[in-house]
């Protein structure tokens, strides 16, 4: 009762306090919403140019891009401060569901992270992964999912169902998964029938996707790439690019282009209604909130658009028949339910431990092959958390997240609780209801954590 009692208070105190900031505010021209978001893309924009120039010049930074990051951090220091306060006076006005809070909060988030990424790059020590994640993504990774004891309990379970040998784990796991390696000479066609198929799919969800085109547009030595335009810009939308320099087993492309083709979905469903009522969301920044939000996302779909079972038929006929029974189809299935997205909390608790220099790297490397049953030379790997820090949360977590943040809409909708299969569904459509207007990573934070 206490708790509630002074949450209520505070809140009070805060909104008139936001009353009277907001008061002053008004008087200033250059407080309204459309005015933050354009100053927020011209910061955005400025940010994505002195990334993309860091990047060419590589790690040493020049002199004027130093200065360059101090221009832009300040801009963006004051214009997150005048957003802050004119949030709160849309709270207190316009309620937390508008469309201008909504929007406030985006931009928010999006300065923050900027900032974020430009106060280390001033000099300051890179930050540490928990901080990482509140200031870049506004979402903490919950102790529960990464509980060690749970890896554990998968390792055991991969133990017993792949072949018996001396050999450590991984090294089983290996042998094992090379047995379901489809043939280089078979990657296009198989893709090629697994994106029709998953399109088809995924159109009965998503009336929009009928104006998206795919095309496969070009296939190498080392890459297949598929690109989808959509019909309401007729611009290229997305691309999705599988690297076929590395071996892929039949599990792993359908995990690969359901994820990948739901990056098309999620950009057709932005195009059609996220951007024309916040065109600002398009100069969204690269590898942040929302970015996270995406992959979680595609991550997310894979599982709801074929759970086990579908995902065993799909299976049986996209390899070579006669080749493995069904029993091992449903064994391989198995084994890579643990190895992906199972072993996700493992993966991230070894970022986390390097990035806060509590593993070293030749020791990370060794945790990811060993414990995370991913070599150097597979996805993720240490290199992948040099370069991007906590984004590797946003794959595992951001899933999580949004799973957790639509069962809560769904309890909401349907308390008397629905069979697993009707939940799934529901969920699936409410994805796709979320992609439509995604909340920020701390705003669906905030509501799961009202819901518990
Ligand atoms: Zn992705």
């Amino acid at each position: 009762m206490f708790p509630r009692i002074r949450n209520v208070v505070s809140r009070a105190a805060a909104y008139g306090l936001a009353a009277v900031g907001g008061g002053i505010y008004t008087d200033y021209k250059y407080n309204s919403v459309e005015t933050i978001a354009s100053e927020f893309v011209s910061a955005s924009l400025a940010f994505k140019h002195l990334q993309r120039e860091k990047k060419k010049d590589g790690p040493e930074c020049t002199s004027g891009e130093r200065d360059l990051d101090q221009v832009v951090y300040q801009a963006a220091e004051n214009l997150s401060t005048r957003a802050t306060w004119t949030l709160l006076k849309y709270v207190v006005f316009a309620g937390h569901d508008s469309d201008e809070v909504y929007r406030l909060e985006w931009i928010i988030a999006q300065l923050q992270s900027i900032n974020a990424i430009l106060v280390p790059q001033k000099g300051a020590q890179a930050f540490e992964f928990e901080r990482q994640c509140d200031l870049y993504y506004g979402s903490q990774v919950s102790p529960e999912y990464l509980d060690e004891d749970r890896t554990t309990q998968l390792l055991q379970e991969l133990d017993e169902l792949l072949p018996r040998s001396a050999s450590p784990l991984h090294e089983r796991y290996r042998a094992y998964r090379n047995r379901f390696v489809i043939p280089k000479k078979q990657y296009q066609p198989v893709f090629r029938k697994l994106v029709d198929d998953m399109i088809h799919e995924m159109k009965q969800h998503v009336p929009e996707l009928h104006s998206a085109h795919l095309t496969q547009k070009y296939v190498d030595d080392s890459s297949l790439c598929f690109e989808a335009t959509c019909q309401a810009t007729s611009r290229k939308e997305s691309e999705m690019l599988v690297n076929i320099a590395r071996s892929i087993t039949y599990d792993k492309a359908q995990q690969l282009a359901v994820h990948e083709l739901t990056h098309h979905l999620q950009f057709v469903l932005m195009e059609h209604h996220l951007y024309p009522r916040f065109p600002e969301m398009r100069a969204s920044i690269d590898a942040g909130p929302l970015d996270m939000l995406l992959e979680g996302g595609a991550e997310l779909v894979v599982d709801l658009l074929l759970p086990p079972a579908e995902r065993l038929k799909d299976l049986e006929t996209r390899v070579p028949r006669g080749r493995f029974s069904t029993g091992a189809l449903r064994d391989a299935l198995k084994v890579e339910r643990i190895t992906w997205s199972g072993l996700w909390p493992c993966s991230i608790r070894i970022a986390r431990d390097f990035i806060n220099g509590e593993l070293s790297k030749q020791e990370a490397m060794k945790a990811m092959q060993e414990q995370a049953l991913k070599s150097n030379d597979s996805w993720p790997n240490v290199a992948f958390f040099e370069e991007y820090g906590a984004y590797v949360q946003s794959y595992g977590w951001g899933k999580e997240l949004i799973l957790e943040y639509l069962q809560v809409l769904q309890s909401q909708k349907h308390p008397e609780g629905n069979s697993l299969e009707d939940k799934r569904k529901q969920i699936l459509e409410e994805y796709i209801e979320f992609m439509k207007r995604p909340p920020t990573p701390s705003r669906m934070q905030d509501v799961i954590n009202q819901a518990r």
